[in-house]
């Protein structure tokens, strides 16, 4: 046994009314189940979970729910189909085990694994457990943080699982501490040599230190994962855990790390036609905080963002000609935005208070409340600008072309002459663009940008898996 935990007792979403919820408290009257959980490398191309569940004599009616691995055999459970996972239904025995394989073997379908001899990098399997005791319905998942805190080593150390992502065998973890988290760098051993860890650690911190949105929590699981892993990487927000390919530079404003870090710090539920905004929001900060770390030049940076006039509608996804749209003009729609937040505000607010406002929205961030905030931050509505190039189609690069400051990098006369046009005021703007500097090449992008992120930042698959864990199966 790798590691154990009693299984919480979690009123269910479809749990019985008030009457049942005092068995759900856990409390006096019903002993915890408990699961145990033991992973091991099972050949080449397998990692395998075993799940035990024990302690089940109180237990009225129990499922086992799997997803993302193939149920190789189960004991005191039998199957009962399920709609693209797997459904185990409790037989009454004194145990309930379950073994899972988990395919690490890379392939043009599953491009986020990997192993050698020495390691295996790869998913770590949906298991929810749902159980019945007088009536309520509690679930757990054995496999995540909501049972055992944090990332877990098992195996005296050999692995580290996350919940969502696991590296079995041989690894090194470095570690780094800034503004109030801690980052767990997890490397494949032997990836050393690619993975600059002092640096990427570095970055992190510095990040951290500089990104003030909230959504700050304590621990940051990160893994660096080596070919065959595709490029990249991938997050997922709500677990504060990410991926990424081991060969990824720092020194590219598209930097992968930060921009995945940055993921980290999103906890706002986003509207249909506000997605644009999580890859968008992303996108910019990794050249910002990229750029401000000194990691690149202000050129790189201005010239990451800016790309070739794109009609595309951002809170209309069918207007998009391909995914990379928040990427590309999203980001550059948010940093236009972003330094016209802080020309108004005289340099006082910036995007980051708008961020960090999204982060605390209670409900959910539809386009009105990205509006709304953006004005209150502001100090002044920026609606009609938004409603041209975030809810409309006007490329973000015409608001720069026209003007001719464009060329040596102030902003467009229209917006001068709006505003009170004070010495002090062209001081604060230019310091306030030397950071974010405005966007008017016409450019076209990167070949680069676009086979890297061909296939990458699953955020609807996380989004997915989150959902999928609070959707009672009952
Ligand atoms: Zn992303």
């Amino acid at each position: 046994m790798l590691f154990s935990a009693p299984i919480a007792l979690v009123p269910g979403v479809a749990a019985a009314p008030s009457g049942d919820s005092a068995h759900a408290g856990g409390g006096d009257s019903v002993a915890p189940a408990s699961a145990s959980v033991t992973v091991t490398r099972d050949g080449p191309e397998t990692v395998r979970y075993e799940v035990a569940l024990t302690n089940l004599s109180r237990t009225d009616r129990l499922w086992v729910v799997v997803g993302g691995a193939e149920v190789r055999t189960a004991t005191g459970l039998t199957r009962t189909g399920g709609d693209g996972r797997t459904r185990l239904r409790w037989t009454g025995a004194d145990v309930a085990r379950v073994t899972l394989a988990v395919s690490v073997d890379a392939d043009r379908a599953r491009p986020e694994r990997a192993a050698t001899d020495a390691w295996a990098f790869g998913p770590v399997p949906f298991v929810e457990v749902q159980r019945e005791v007088d009536g309520s319905v509690a679930r757990s998942w054995p496999l995540t943080g909501d049972s055992v805190a944090g990332d877990r080593r098992l195996d005296g150390g050999r692995h580290v699982v996350g919940d969502r992502y696991a590296l079995v065998g041989d690894h090194d973890v470095r570690t780094a501490a800034a503004a109030g988290q801690r980052f767990r760098l997890v490397m494949p051993v032997g990836a050393g040599s690619t993975v600059d860890a002092p640096a990427v650690l570095d970055a992190l911190a510095g990040a951290a230190r500089e990104f003030h949105v909230g959504d700050r929590d304590e621990r940051v699981l990160a893994f660096a994962a080596p070919d065959p892993v595709r490029d990249g990487g991938e997050s997922v927000p709500a677990r504060d855990e990410f991926w990424v390919d081991a060969d990824a530079s720092l020194d590219s404003p598209e930097n992968v790390w930060i921009h995945e870090y940055v993921h980290t710090r999103q906890s706002f539920s986003l509207a249909p036609e506000m997605r644009w905004f999580r890859e968008a929001s992303a996108e910019y900060y990794a050249a910002r905080l990229s750029y401000e770390q000194g990691l690149v030049s202000r050129s790189a940076m201005r010239d990451s963002l800016d790309g070739s006039a794109s009609a595309a509608t951002l809170t209309d996804p069918a207007s998009w000609p391909d995914r990379q749209t928040p990427h590309e003009k999203g980001a550059r729609a948010l940093a236009v935005l972003d330094s016209k937040i802080r020309d108004a505000s005289l340099g006082h607010r910036s995007l980051e208070d708008v961020f960090r406002r999204l982060n605390s929205h209670d409900g959910t961030v539809t386009y009105a409340v990205f509006a709304r905030t953006v004005a209150a931050v502001a100090g002044q509505p920026m609606d009609e600008w938004l409603d041209r190039h975030v809810a409309g189609d006007a490329p973000v690069t015409d608001d720069y072309r026209q003007s001719p400051l464009a060329a040596v990098g102030l902003p467009a006369l229209d917006r001068l002459g709006s505003t009170p046009g004070t010495a002090f005021f062209l001081v604060a703007l230019a310091l306030s663009l030397l950071a974010s500097g405005p966007l008017y090449a016409v450019i076209g992008r990167l070949q680069r940008r676009e086979q890297r992120d061909g296939d990458r930042d699953d955020d609807g698959r996380g989004g997915e898996r989150h959902s999928r864990e609070t959707r009672l199966l009952g």
